[in-house]
């Protein structure tokens, strides 16, 4: 019984909607002026405050003044679940996202149970909805997390919307019947599935009817809407974002716990059509296997499933990026670009005065090394003024992949020639072999090799 959209509300289909309609709309049409103490009294919408501010004082003096029967709690977490369902199998992934195909008595059940959690006609929510996804962080995103917890979580709902969302189509939800008949009953349809049926229930099925009311009608009424919440406020601020961190969604375990599942919602943003939130079958979300169930039972068909393939080039992508940030801290050893290509003779002379090595290609000055080496000093010191290529890659010692990386962080120069054919690799140390590359790095002489650019002449030493 939240706010009803307008019934000829000219942005609920997207046929003429122009490119730049995000830009354009957010600077044609004015939002209404800031919420202040002073307009406050103006600007709230008071059904929804009644609502959500006379559910939890009556849940509460309720509580107060009402024993809690056992079969009542048991009926009242069932109650809590199915209502629960309504919304995220029902108002949410089947109609505002039409993951799966609904035979009509699922159909007509979810519509129902959906009523029986208070949150508006499912044509308005899933309108809303469709715009959150499609503007999601916007000022055209009914509950745009940016706004701050509290607004996602309620505020959109008992403040006067600042603006219009943004423009959604929703004409198959206008030709469903059930959606219609829904639209048109759902006082009658929100008033009996919220009150009147868990009072029937439990002074029906053991003489509580008390208790009905208070537990399994208000007070489940209250966790049933803090819960569902919980997708646009929690769901958009706890948590990371193992698929795509453009936007405000993420997957968090207690997010899921708290909706039904609907808590690995970062995936949800990047694969909405999914019938799934969680795709690991250990992952909270018994949204998903309540789905799974009524497909076993011939009650839903088509339960749509992003392609593994792609889902995992999104998990991929953002294990690169940490990765490539990882990677942008490091300290690297200079390449043959920035080193000076040295001849042999040049090489040989040098080394008299300082310790330089030569390992595949590259020249090393060993000098704060000498004492460190753990072979001892004597093995550095009988290959200065050498090519310790065969020596360091096993003819002595085969030495780690540390010590590799070590010793590339010792290069001065680049010997001219000085690479064998076949040795390529031995001039990548370990830790640049899988060296992560921006696709228009491919290619670029970042990569540390001194094999293309160990001939220009003009630069001998
Ligand atoms: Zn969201
Ligand atoms: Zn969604």
């Amino acid at each position: 019984m939240l706010p009803e959209q307008p019934k000829d509300d000219p942005l609920a289909g997207d046929a003429d909607v122009p490119d730049n309609y995000v830009q354009y709309t957010l600077k044609k049409e004015k939002s209404l002026p800031p919420v202040q103490l002073s307009n406050i009294l103006n600007e709230l919408n008071w059904l929804n405050v009644a609502i959500l501010g006379v559910t939890p004082i009556v849940a509460i003096i309720g509580v107060c003044y009402t024993k809690l029967q056992w079969q009542t709690a048991v009926f009242a977490a069932i109650y809590y679940y199915f209502t629960g369902l309504g919304i995220t199998a029902g108002y949410h992934r089947l109609w505002a996202h039409r993951s799966y195909n609904a035979s009509k008595p699922l159909q007509y059940i979810l519509a129902a149970l959906g009523a029986g959690s208070v949150e508006g006609s499912i044509k308005w929510w899933a309108r809303g909805h469709r715009a959150h996804h499609r503007y999601t962080d916007t000022d055209l995103d009914p509950y745009n997390a940016h706004k701050g917890l509290l607004w996602s979580h309620v505020g959109w709902m008992i403040i006067k919307p600042r603006r219009k969302p943004g423009a959604a189509d929703v004409s198959d939800l206008t030709r469903n019947p059930i959606i219609k008949w829904q639209h048109k009953n759902y006082i009658w349809l929100m008033l009996i599935m919220a009150f009147i049926v868990p009072t029937l229930v439990c002074g029906l099925g053991w003489g509580d009817w008390k208790g009905g009311y208070v537990y399994a009608g208000v007070m489940r009424l209250t966790f049933v809407h803090h819960s569902t919440f919980c997708v646009n406020s929690l769901a958009h601020w706890l948590g990371d974002a193992p698929f795509d961190d453009k936007h405000t969604p993420k997957d968090h375990l207690v997010t899921a716990l708290v909706t039904i599942g609907e808590g690995y919602h970062n995936f949800h943003h990047q694969f909405p059509m999914d019938y799934r939130n969680a795709i690991r079958w250990y992952q909270y979300d018994p949204t998903k296997w309540f789905i799974w169930v009524c497909q076993q039972v011939g009650l839903a068909s088509h339960l749509k499933v992003f392609p593994d393939n792609e889902v995992r080039k999104g998990q991929l992508t953002m294990e690169l990026k940490k990765l490539r940030a990882t990677q942008e801290h490091l300290t690297w050893p200079s390449d043959s670009n920035d080193l000076v290509v040295i001849s042999w003779e040049s090489f040989r002379e040098q080394a008299k005065t300082r310790p330089l090595i030569v390992v595949a290609g590259f020249i090393h000055d060993v000098s704060d090394f000498l004492d460190e080496h753990p072979g001892g000093r004597h093995l550095l010191v009988k290959n200065i003024g050498k090519d310790a290529t065969t020596a360091f890659f096993g003819g002595i010692y085969n030495h780690s992949n540390a010590a590799h990386n070590l010793l590339s962080m010792k290069r001065v120069g680049v010997l001219h020639g000085g690479m064998a054919h076949g040795t390529e690799d031995k001039a990548v140390p370990p830790s640049q072999r899988l060296r992560i590359a921006r696709y228009n790095e491919m290619g670029s002489p970042y990569a540390s090799s001194a094999l293309s650019q160990s001939d220009g002449e003009g630069l001998m030493g």
